[in-house]
């Protein structure tokens, strides 16, 4: 590492030799200016690491060059220690008013001029350290900070980069501003009952940016406590996981439809049988097969089958639209939905609405025997989880019920529901 460099500025030279020699034994690299109108070419030249600066000098005088050299951005955060004859009170506030970190009276001693060179050299580093590491925070991890309403006093640039917004955009806002209504409000209500009793939080959320996309994050938020320990608000941290959700979102998810696939299907379903069997709630499992798809495709051509596809499957989505229902592509022209309902009456009208639905886009499908329209078959399972029998259901049993129930709905003259 090269030495600090120190500029010296006095008008007497006997000074400026005594300064240097002292100085440079250190070694310290040392530059002088013999007025402070030379001091602030100098500056303009190359910057030092601190400034000796005398007062009393002719032209401009050690206080208004300080002032110049606090008043220019680029200069401003050297440190000058002034050095002078003056022992008056006044001057020294003076000194320290216009920018002064310190103040030696002459004649000096070698030994105390090294001392305080150095004590504000070591500060100087050390802060220019602090706000380097305090840039690089900010610039690249993801954080805020609010109060205990949950109103953002702080946010870091990493955060304006990600969601787009600006520091004054945020600042007197809440965290609403990146909900996602993907969200469950269940994980908010979650989360500040976590954070509310003293304990840190940590999830992963969907975040919306302000222009509208959407971006993962895995989020630490934390109480923030003042030096009695008392909550004065909360800090959260934020990495983004959004590479990592898709290729998750892309494994459980039909290319065409969007849907979830059959993977996850098989994944779900034995979950929802469990849950509902605890929960003693409606479960419902819809099997739908397209009727006389492969004539359709015979007819129209496979471009316009997936497109089919593609309109049955935002029907479905359309019907079931609620947080906990699940809609999939199963395989083929076949898909499935596990919703639950407060009775099995709602769930048998649910399904006949879905059925409805279907027809009721109307695309022409003039090999389809049963409508002038694409229509679809529907079968229907209801595991009833108030039901004590029902505590034996397994997903293979509730599966080959669906299946047998589409059956009788094409055996009955398809685009109609058959429940089991
Ligand atoms: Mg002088």
């Amino acid at each position: 590492m090269s030495n600090f460099t120190i500029l010296v500025v006095d008008d007497t030279l006997t000074n400026i030799e005594l300064l240097s020699s002292i100085l440079e034994d250190v070694p310290y690299d040392v530059r002088v200016a013999t007025s402070g109108e030379a001091a602030l070419r100098s500056l303009e030249v190359k910057l030092p690491d601190l400034i000796l600066l005398d007062i009393m000098m002719p032209g401009l005088d050690g206080f208004q060059t300080c002032e110049q050299i606090k008043s220019n951005p680029r200069t401003r955060n050297i440190p000058v220690i002034f050095l002078s004859a003056k022992d008056r009170i006044e001057d020294k506030i003076k000194a320290f008013e216009v920018g002064g970190i310190d103040y030696i009276v002459k004649p000096f001693h070698a030994k105390e001029v090294l001392v305080r060179v150095h004590t504000h050299l070591s500060i100087y580093q050390l802060q220019y350290e602090l706000q380097e590491k305090i840039r690089l925070i900010d610039d690249n991890i993801i954080t805020s900070e609010t109060t205990l309403e949950g109103i953002i006093t702080k946010v870091s640039q990493a955060l304006c980069d990600i969601s787009g917004y600006t520091k004054e955009e945020f600042i007197g806002q809440s965290h609403q501003i990146l909900r996602h209504p993907d969200m469950p409000h269940e994980l908010y209500e979650e989360l500040w009952s976590t954070i509310q009793s003293g304990q840190t939080w940590e999830g992963e959320i969907k975040n919306l940016a302000k222009n509208k996309e959407h971006y993962w994050v895995k989020a630490t938020i934390s109480p923030k406590r003042d030096a009695n320990g008392v909550i004065t608000g909360y800090r959260s941290f934020r990495q983004v996981i959004t590479d990592h959700k898709r290729v998750q979102e892309l494994s459980i998810t039909d290319g065409l439809t969007h849907l979830y696939n059959r993977r996850y299907f098989n994944e779900v379903l034995p979950k929802e049988i469990k849950r509902s069997l605890r929960q003693e709630e409606i479960l419902s499992f819809l099997m739908l097969d397209v009727d006389h798809f492969k004539r359709y495709n015979d007819t129209y051509g496979h471009q316009a089958g997936d497109a089919v596809l593609e309109q049955i499957g935002r029907a479905l989505q359309t019907q079931f639209k609620r947080r906990e229902d699940f809609v999939f592509r199963l395989g083929g022209e076949e898909f499935g939905a596990i919703y639950t309902t407060l009775n099995a009456h709602d769930s048998q009208k649910i399904a006949q609405e879905l059925c409805a639905r279907i027809e009721a886009l109307k695309i022409p499908h003039q090999a389809n025997d049963v409508s002038a329209f694409v229509t679809a078959s529907i079968g229907v399972v209801i595991l009833d989880g108030t039901d004590p029998n029902a505590s034996n259901a397994d997903e293979a049993k509730l599966y080959k019920q669906a299946d047998q129930a589409l059956y009788r709905a094409k055996e009955n003259g398809r685009n109609q529901v058959s429940f089991q």
